[in-house]
């Protein structure tokens, strides 16, 4: 027989731990699983800017805090416990199995994250934080950038708000996209343009370009751009490139069980973060519609946990529609 928890998290990062704080405190037999160590993608960086409360805090030192709340509040920890399966019981517990060991539990937070899609280029794991100068993340990262020259690559939605965010700081912003049109919305794409047709604009768009090294000793110092079209290489100096080209969900493992998009991010019901499996809530950044931030994250950990009251409350609460209230206009 595999141990009994009230609720078992999977993934250590910011949605994980938020929700151990909350269901370990709320008096739940809580179990955390993470296939690494306990951090998430927020412990790459050591400069936070933006989570409330902290004027500035390093990753890292921001996730011992996390953790430590959590496991003082009787939270378990196990690392180095990949999850590679969950089946739900016919009585509606869910089976939680790992490489070596397996565990069980009333209801499940998947707090899987994402990981930033790369480009594969020399370089870009090298010098892959914003110190370095290889970012994913324009919102969070763009202040450091004040007064310099950066590229930015994409042509996604994406891709096209963050590189506006970036001309409000950087001296001049080069936007590469390897077709020659973008992809993002027409209202996006209009605004990215108008902004390139201002007097002394801050903003070049490239088209039918791509990436094919970044380079710099210690950090970034330019990077290698190849026309697709012409095959023309050129060396173009900057201080950081901040790559576009989207996530890619940590959620493999869950085909067949629970409903992804196309894309890979988990379904749910925004507001109350079910999956369609009942007992399974979801967290951060693997689900659908996430803003992809910290303090996000942490608010969808918290949000989970407090559902799962709901739910254990009264279960046949799963598959009762967003409450009316909900709605545009219902308030
Ligand atoms: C370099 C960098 C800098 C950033 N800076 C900022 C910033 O300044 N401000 C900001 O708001 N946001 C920032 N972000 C974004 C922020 O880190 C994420 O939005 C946030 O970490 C998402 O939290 P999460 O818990 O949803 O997912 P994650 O942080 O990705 O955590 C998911 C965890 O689940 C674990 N896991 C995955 N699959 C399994 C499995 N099968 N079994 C067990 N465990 C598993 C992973 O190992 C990971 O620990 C930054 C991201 C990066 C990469």
């Amino acid at each position: 027989m595999s141990e009994r928890y009230d609720c078992i998290i999977i993934g250590a990062g910011p949605a994980g731990l938020a929700a151990a704080l909350y269901t370990a405190r709320d008096r739940f037999k809580t179990l955390v699983l993470e296939k690494l160590l306990p951090g998430g993608q927020i412990s790459n960086t050591n400069r936070i800017e933006n989570y409330p409360g902290f004027e500035q805090i390093d990753g890292p030192g921001l996730i011992e805090k996390m953790q430590n709340q959590a496991v003082n509040f009787g939270a378990e920890m196990k690392t180095s416990c990949e999850v590679t399966r969950l089946e739900r019981l016919q009585n509606s517990d869910i089976t939680i199995y790992c490489d070596q060991e397996k565990y069980t539990a009333r209801a499940v937070i998947m707090a899987l994250g994402s990981d930033y899609r790369k480009l594969g280029v020399p370089g870009e794991d090298e010098f892959r934080s914003a110190g370095a100068g290889v970012s994913y993340c324009g919102t969070c990262d763009a202040p450091f950038f004040k007064g310099k020259q950066v590229l930015a690559v994409g042509g996604g939605n994406t891709a096209v708000e963050e590189t506006l965010h970036l001309t409000k700081f950087a001296d001049k912003v080069t936007l590469i996209h390897r077709r020659d049109e973008l992809r993002a919305t027409r209202v996006l794409t209009e605004e990215l343009l108008q902004k390139t047709n201002e007097p002394n604009s801050n903003l070049i768009i490239k088209y039918s370009t791509v990436a094919t090294a970044i380079e710099g000793e210690g950090k970034v110092q330019s990077v290698r751009l190849k026309n697709v079209k012409t095959g023309q290489e050129e060396n173009y100096p900057c201080d950081g490139v901040f790559i576009f080209i989207g996530m890619v969900p940590n959620t493999g493992f869950l085909k067949g069980f629970v409903q992804l998009t196309d894309n890979g991010f988990i379904k749910c019901d925004c507001a109350y973060l079910r999956t369609n499996v009942p007992g399974v809530f979801v967290a951060g950044d693997c689900r659908i519609g996430a803003a992809m931030q910290l303090a996000t994250a942490v608010g969808d950990g918290v949000t989970a946990a407090m559902m799962l009251k709901q739910y254990f409350r009264d279960p046949g609460w799963w598959n009762e529609p967003v409450s009316d209230i909900l709605q545009p206009g219902g308030w």
